[in-house]
């Protein structure tokens, strides 16, 4: 790994205390991956580490991507090119649409292709990329949200952090990880990490049918994780109830969260501790996976 991709710095452990897990004897600890860098933060700087690697390593002159308006996969693109040097360029999904997230792309000099609806849908027949590939000869081509096994392992470094920071929240060991899951690579990625020590818990903030048991099989197997029902209606459908949530959250604990991921995902473990999913004296790593510059868009 080249140092210019790991010099940022680690996300910050901290205590988490609500009423809900207090009564439920649940002990909970957030990793703040919101707080590793203004820009270059959340899940997908961890999911980009090791394609900014393979770029670099094979001579890439820029980066290119997909993603929708709101994207924090594209967010996450054009900041690191910005920062380490390399051209980007994105392929959004719809059509022309002024967003906060897509001003930001274009002040971080990325590129932007808008495919409409059909065209962003053919993005996994065979041949989507050689008119790309034409067009920016010699770019790393990064599939959407940053997935795949390159995608995964750059998450490797996230059970890292949580592992050496353990004595900064009292604990000396911990039973569970609880995250947000959407095509499910990041969780992919911990379940590798942790080898079995530890299981993951993936709260789907996107319905299944999208795909994300499968992709999490292949890349991690099928031991190691459980995934929970989260997305309440759909991705990106967001409702007064989530939305209360959160407000009263922030209000109990200043940890901000969005309603697209993180939100629905410390819902979910709600439910389940209400449940008594958990014995009284269970320690969960909550990981918070960023997003936060998507909430522009509605909160
Ligand atoms: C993209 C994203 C996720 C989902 O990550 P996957 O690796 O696709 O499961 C979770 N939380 C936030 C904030 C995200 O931006």
């Amino acid at each position: 790994m080249s140092p210019a991709f790991s010099n940022l710095p680690q996300a910050p452990l901290q205590s988490l205390t609500l009423p809900w897990l207090d009564q439920a004897g649940v002990e909970v600890a957030v990793l703040r991956l919101d707080l590793v860098d203004p820009l270059l933060s959340g899940n997908k700087w961890f999911k980009l580490r090791h394609h900014l690697h393979e770029a670099r390593a094979a001579g890439a002159p820029g980066l290119i991507s997909l993603g929708g308006d709101h994207s924090n996969h594209l967010h996450a693109l054009a900041a690191a090119g910005k920062r380490f040097g390399f051209a980007t360029a994105g392929l959004l999904r719809g059509h022309p649409r002024d967003t906060p997230t897509v001003r930001d792309l274009q002040d971080l000099g990325m590129a932007l292709h808008w495919l409409g609806y059909g065209g962003y849908r053919a993005r996994h027949e065979p041949g989507f990329w050689d008119s790309w590939q034409a067009r920016y000869p010699g770019w790393h081509c990064i599939p959407e949200g940053g997935g795949g096994l390159a995608g995964a392992q750059g998450c490797g470094l996230i059970v890292e952090q949580g592992r050496t920071q353990l004595a900064a929240v009292g604990w000396d060991d911990y039973d569970a990880w609880w995250l947000a899951a959407g095509t499910g690579t990041t969780l992919a990625g911990i379940v590798l990490a942790e080898a079995g020590r530890h299981p993951v818990h993936g709260a789907l903030a996107v319905p299944r049918e999208h795909g994300a048991p499968q992709n999490v099989a292949a890349l991690a197997g099928a031991r190691g994780y459980v995934l929970h029902e989260a997305c309440r209606g759909g991705f990106a459908r967001i409702d007064d109830e989530l939305l209360a949530f959160i407000d009263e959250t922030e209000r109990q604990t200043a940890l901000p969260l969005e309603a697209v991921y993180t939100g629905k995902a410390l819902m979910a473990l709600r439910e389940q501790a209400a449940a008594g999913r958990f014995a009284p004296g269970t320690r969960l790593i909550f990981l918070h996976t960023g997003g936060l510059q998507g909430r522009r868009g509605y909160l």
